[in-house]
C-alpha cells in the first residue's frame, strides 16, 4: 500500500551529528523524500504532537526533550511516501524503549534512557495511517510537501510574509 509517514530527528540526534547516519540507515527503504525541513519546535507543536501521551508522568520531559532544551533547539523533521512507508521507517527506527530495540535498529544502535527515565531515542516515526496523517498535518503545510498526498483546498489570505531586504 502507497503510504507517507513522518519521520523527526530528535534533538539528542542532532547534538550527535546522526542526521547522516539516519538518513543514510532510512535509504536502505528505497522510500521518497517527499519534504524535510529543520524546525524549532515550539511548546504548542511538541504538545499537540505528543498529545495521546498528555496523562503519562515523563510528559513534561518529554516535551523539552523534543523542544530541545536538553540539547539543541531543533529538530529535523521528513516525509516519506512510498510501498508500506510505515511499517519500512518503523523497522529501521526500532522499538520504543532504546534497551529493548534491535541493536542494529537506530534506536538500538544510538539510543539511551536519561536518569529521569526518558527514552531519548534519536528519532519518531509515524505508528500508523492515522498517526502519520494527523502528525504530517501537523507538520508540514501542503505547499511544503512536493505531492500531493491529501486533499487541499485554496484560500485566499493576506499575509505579512518575510522576503529577503536590502544591505
Ligand atoms: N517515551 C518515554 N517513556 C515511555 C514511553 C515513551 O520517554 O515510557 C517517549 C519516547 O521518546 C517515545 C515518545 O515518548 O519515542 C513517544 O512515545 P510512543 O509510545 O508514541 O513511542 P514511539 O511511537 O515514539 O515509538
Ligand atoms: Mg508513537
Amino acid at each position: 500500500m502507497e503510504e507517507q509517514t513522518l519521520v523527526l530527528i530528535k534533538p539528542d540526534g542532532l547534538k550527535k551529528s546522526l542526521t547522516g547516519n539516519v538518513l543514510t540507515r532510512l535509504s536502505e527503504t528505497k522510500l521518497d523524500i517527499v519534504g524535510a525541513k529543520i524546525v524549532k519546535v515550539s511548546r504548542p507543536l511538541a504538545e499537540e504532537h505528543y498529545e495521546a501521551l498528555n496523562k503519562e508522568p515523563f510528559f513534561e520531559d518529554l516535551i523539552r526533550y523534543i523542544m530541545g532544551e536538553y540539547h539543541k533547539k531543533k529538530v529535523m523533521a521528513l516525509v516519506y511516501g512510498g510501498e508500506n512507508a510505515i511499517s519500512k521507517v518503523r523497522e529501521i527506527c526500532g522499538k520504543t524503549n532504546p534497551e529493548e530495540a534491535d541493536a542494529v535498529s537506530i534506536r538500538g544502535a544510538y539510543g539511551r534512557i536519561t536518569t529521569a527515565g526518558v527514552y531519548e531515542n534519536v528519532m519518531h516515526a509515524s505508528a500508523n495511517p492515522e498517526d502519520a496523517e494527523r502528525e504530517i498535518k501537523l507538520w508540514f503545510a501542503p505547499g511544503e510537501i512536493i505531492r500531493d498526498i491529501y486533499p487541499t483546498i485554496d484560500v485566499e489570505e493576506t499575509v505579512i510574509t518575510k522576503k529577503w531586504g536590502e544591505g
